[in-house]
């Protein structure tokens, strides 16, 4: 059987590894695919490529585009966009600048009540990388404040304490149309997520589709057990694939490499529709 995982973050976003390490620790794991999604960004794919290819592995390159929905962060991760399309590279700058103020405008409320600066948590975090929570999160460890990224989501980065605030992000179907423009091939990121209420409303979904939706990525960690066979149902009617993932970010979450894999076939039709970067399966 070929093991394949089609979403992994490294350093370039939130990620705690290397790309050259995500891969390598993708090979120990006993995959022989991984994808590297860092957030709104493709920064990580040469590394990762060159060091897929150094030992022997196949890498599939991708983005998880952030977009929202009524308030809702939904993410669609995509494969094997042309990284030099015009448009996307528009609309990650855009979602990458307004990323940065808006964890400016965090740590600026949290300096309030906690040991931390604005100049301090940037130094903090490497150089170019999509700045998110996670590294707000991360900064407040090193201090002592909490224990794990886990806890500080729950309690101080919830929205309800008024710290945290949104960021720009497009609209969902205007993201997945600019993938399929750019060549890519977009799939909607841990539909039922634990934190979520509940699974994506069908009516909703059915705009996803009509803007070029690919797939579900139904197994993955985080995904709500009981509301899988629901999301099951969705991929049938709407003529879905299914993929699998584990959303690995590092020591920055529990997800191990390979907590949700993807079918060899399933794959194969991402290869064939993603024409932005061609790749070819070397396992
Ligand atoms: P942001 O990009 O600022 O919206 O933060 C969202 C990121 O934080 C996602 O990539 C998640 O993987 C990560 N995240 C969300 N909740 C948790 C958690 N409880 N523990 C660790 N990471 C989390
Ligand atoms: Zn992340
Ligand atoms: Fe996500
Ligand atoms: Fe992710």
């Amino acid at each position: 059987m070929t093991k394949i995982d089609l979403h992994a973050h490294s350093s370039v976003s939130d990620g705690t590894e290397s790309p050259a390490e995500l891969v390598r620790q993708a090979q120990e794991a006993g995959l022989d695919v991984v994808a590297i999604t860092d957030h709104d960004t493709t920064d990580g794919w040469d590394e990762a490529l060159k060091t897929a290819a150094d030992i022997g592995m196949t890498l599939v390159p991708g983005i998880e585009l952030s977009t929202r929905h009524h308030g809702v962060s939904v993410h669609i991760v995509s494969y094997l966009p042309n990284p030099h399309d015009p448009d996307l590279l528009r609309e990650l700058a855009e979602i990458q600048g307004s990323r940065s103020s808006r964890a400016e405008r965090i740590v600026n409320n949290l300096s309030e009540d906690f040991p931390i600066t604005w100049a301090e948590l940037l130094a903090s975090v490497p150089a170019g990388s999509t700045i998110g929570r996670p590294h707000i999160a991360d900064f407040l460890i090193a201090k002592g404040v909490a224990e794990n990224r886990g806890t500080i989501f729950d309690d101080i980065l919830h929205p309800k304490h008024g710290y945290t605030v949104p960021y720009h992000a497009p609209l969902p179907p205007e993201g997945i149309a600019l993938i399929r423009k750019a060549g890519g091939v977009p799939v909607l990121a841990h539909p039922a997520a634990a934190r979520t209420r509940g699974t994506i409303p069908k009516e909703v979904l059915a705009e996803l589709v009509d803007a070029g939706l690919f797939g579900l990525e139904i197994e993955h960690p985080e995904n709500r057990e009981e509301l899988k066979p629901v999301l099951y149902d969705y991929a049938n009617y709407f003529g879905l694939q299914v993929t699998g993932s584990s959303d690995w970010h590092g020591t920055g979450k529990e997800n191990r490499l390979g907590d949700g894999l993807t079918k060899r076939e399933v794959l194969e039709k991402i290869l064939e529709e993603g024409t932005g970067y061609p790749i070819a399966l070397t396992v």
